[in-house]
């Protein structure tokens, strides 16, 4: 931001001191730094060709893996209920918001994940914030994967629970901290645990054991496409008496059989207590959901939050949503295009020389880094007709600064081909290869 743009925003329109004109100066040092990312904006129809802020661009940053959020089924479905059932649904859901549509669309989710019962939320994150802090008190500890996303982390901010942080995808590392917690009742700090605190806020006030343990992880990490460990987790966490969350958001439609996610992925059905799920990446719509037993659903719509305050979905998202489960269990082959897609780009990227980490799923990062080269490097693969951005702290480490792709069942080879071409010449352009 220049100078005299900063003075400007440092008074308000009617002329007296700006007092939140600090946060005009946060972003000047946000750009300083180059970790100001402006939004690009769609005006193209919403597929793998279409048009960013007045560009025609192939986009590799899009969650819609399947390309089910402009499936006829999908769109003919939410055509119908608007027709029939309006627009939006009135109220939240105790009082007078829950249609028949949201229960039907409850009960089909639950038996596509193979689980007793589903309760949905307007979105993952709301899911993730509305069920971590019911389900858990201030006697009770969380511990929580260190790569975990914003969601979780929020949902766990909101909890009275102590928590502690395991390391990335480290099982040890996970029951090191089970084990001493266990023992001593208090979080540990020190070796192979960052981020441990709070621990002695609930053991302090008690003095007493934990009453309840929650270990939490994503399914697949959002930012490096990575996948948890689940069976070692599962089989960790029985030992030591505590319970098991998975935040699959980006599994859901992904991975599992017909994108049942991780857990069947893993055949651990009924081995996890809390499954969380997105209704807004790959299966299209928008919203989240909580799968588990009978009884965490009744007391989820007793206490959760945004569920009691919050209104529920219009008819439209519950019956795309529905229709999106018809076409996950009719066309698998949506799924395997999707993986085929994936193994062939990852590898393309691979060798031409990049470094795309430790990805097993359709999300490859192409680390860069630093953040300025990061910010360069999806600036000129947008000149070349590429949409792929840039993605910097906080949302990664400050030295694992990247360009995030997702491939989705809709490209076709020559489009993923034509991206290759651009990452090698824009890679040795700024040497990143
Ligand atoms: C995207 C994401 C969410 C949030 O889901 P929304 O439905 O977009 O709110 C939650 N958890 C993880 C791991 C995610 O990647």
């Amino acid at each position: 931001m220049s100078e005299t743009t900063a003075l400007r925003a440092a008074e308000t329109p009617a002329g007296r001191p700006d007092p939140l004109g600090y946060l005009a100066e946060e972003i000047a040092d946000l750009q300083a730094k180059h970790l100001y990312r402006p939004l690009r904006v769609m005006t193209g129809a919403q597929a793998t060709r279409t048009v960013m802020d007045g560009r025609p661009v192939i986009s590799l940053s899009s969650n819609n893996y399947l390309g089910l959020a402009t499936h006829p089924h999908l769109v003919r479905a939410a055509l119908d209920a608007v027709r029939d059932l309006g627009v939006g649904s009135g109220a939240v859901r105790t009082i007078a918001g829950t249609m028949e549509l949201h229960q039907e669309l409850e009960r089909r989710l639950a038996a596509f994940k193979h689980t007793e019962a589903v309760l949905t939320f307007q979105s993952g994150f709301t899911a993730n914030s509305g069920v971590i802090p019911t389900i858990t008190g201030e006697r009770d500890l969380i511990v929580s994967d260190e790569l975990n996303h914003a969601s979780i982390i929020d949902g766990v901010r909101l909890s009275r629970a102590a928590r502690a942080v395991f390391p990335h995808r480290d099982v040890d590392g996970l029951e090191r901290v089970l084990r001493e917690a266990r023992a001593k009742g208090t979080v540990p700090g020190g070796s192979g645990v960052s981020g441990a605190s709070g621990g002695s806020a609930a053991s302090g006030a008690s003095g007493g054991p934990y009453e309840h343990i929650l270990v939490i992880t994503d399914g697949v990490f959002s930012m490096d496409g990575d996948i948890a460990p689940l069976p070692g987790i599962c089989e960790v966490a029985e030992r030591y008496d505590a319970a098991v969350m998975v935040d699959d958001a980006h599994a859901s439609g992904v991975l599992g059989r017909n994108g049942r996610g991780t857990i069947d992925h893993f055949d651990l059905h009924g081995r996890v207590d809390v499954q969380v799920g997105t209704l807004s990446k790959a299966v299209g719509v928008l919203g989240g959901y909580v799968a588990g037993r009978q009884h965490l659903r009744d007391y989820l719509i007793q206490r959760s939050r945004p569920f009691l305050f919050s209104t529920s979905h219009p008819p439209a998202v519950a019956a795309a949503c529905l229709a999106a489960i018809d076409v996950l269990e009719g066309e698998p082959e949506r799924i395997d295009r999707l993986w085929e897609n994936t193994r062939f780009f990852k590898a393309g990227l691979q060798e031409l020389g990049f470094d795309t980490g430790v990805s097993e799923t359709p999300i490859t990062p192409v680390i860069v880094r630093d953040s300025e080269k990061a910010g360069r490097m999806s600036d000129r693969l947008f000149e070349l007709g590429i949409f792929a951005q840039a993605v910097v702290y906080p949302t990664v480490a400050l030295d694992k600064a990247r360009i995030r792709t997702i491939v989705t069942s809709e490209h076709s080879r020559d489009e993923l081909q034509a991206c290759l071409d651009a990452f090698g010449t824009v890679g040795r352009e700024l040497r990143v290869i």
